[in-house]
């Protein structure tokens, strides 16, 4: 059995007034910046990021966009429109990865997918593509703990 509690963003967001009724925090898809607290920008799980999933790839891809668009704002430019990309891999075994994967833009006030981007790993893949994708899964890994804590 595998029991999930009931999730929501953190505290702080609730705090800070950033979290809606659903406990998560509703933003402008351009900016990541709240709808209920201006001047506050809310990334990764605790977004409301339409169909963009709650993932470290995606987490990480906001911050970098969200980044972009605070200096855009400071400078008194229009941020951007971002194109965002998620990649989730599973490693079945040591030498077999599959993976799906999304681009996401701003549409309609949230983030959504953009038409024919993105799948799911070929199902009849042959064994060396199952293994570069275990690479890829490896690689993705070190690259995203070398950003976060390097
Ligand atoms: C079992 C599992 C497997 C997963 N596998 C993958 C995967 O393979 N690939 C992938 O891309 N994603 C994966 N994810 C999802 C990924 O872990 C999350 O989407 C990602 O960590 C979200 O990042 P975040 O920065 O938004 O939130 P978090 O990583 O939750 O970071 C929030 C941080 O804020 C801190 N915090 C909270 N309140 C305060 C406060 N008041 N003051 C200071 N700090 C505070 C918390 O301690 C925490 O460190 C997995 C998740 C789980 C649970």
């Amino acid at each position: 059995m595998n029991v999930i509690p009931p999730q929501r963003a953190g505290t702080i967001a609730e705090s800070a007034g950033v979290a809606d009724r659903s406990g998560w925090c509703p933003i402008d898809p351009v900016s990541f910046e709240s709808r209920l607290q201006p001047g506050i920008h809310v990334i990764g799980d605790a977004a409301i990021a339409g169909a963009m999933p709650k993932s470290a790839f995606a987490a990480n891809a906001q911050a970098k966009a969200c980044a972009a668009a605070v200096a855009a704002l400071l400078a008194g430019r229009a941020p951007a429109q971002p194109k965002l990309i998620n990649t989730c891999y599973s490693l079945v075994a040591p030498d077999y990865g599959i993976s799906i994967a999304g681009v996401y833009s701003p549409r309609n006030g949230l983030l959504a997918d953009v038409e024919g981007a993105g799948g799911v790993s070929a199902a009849d893949a042959p064994p060396e593509t199952r293994a570069l994708e275990a690479t890829y899964a490896e690689d993705w890994f070190k690259t995203i703990t070398d950003e976060v804590f390097t």
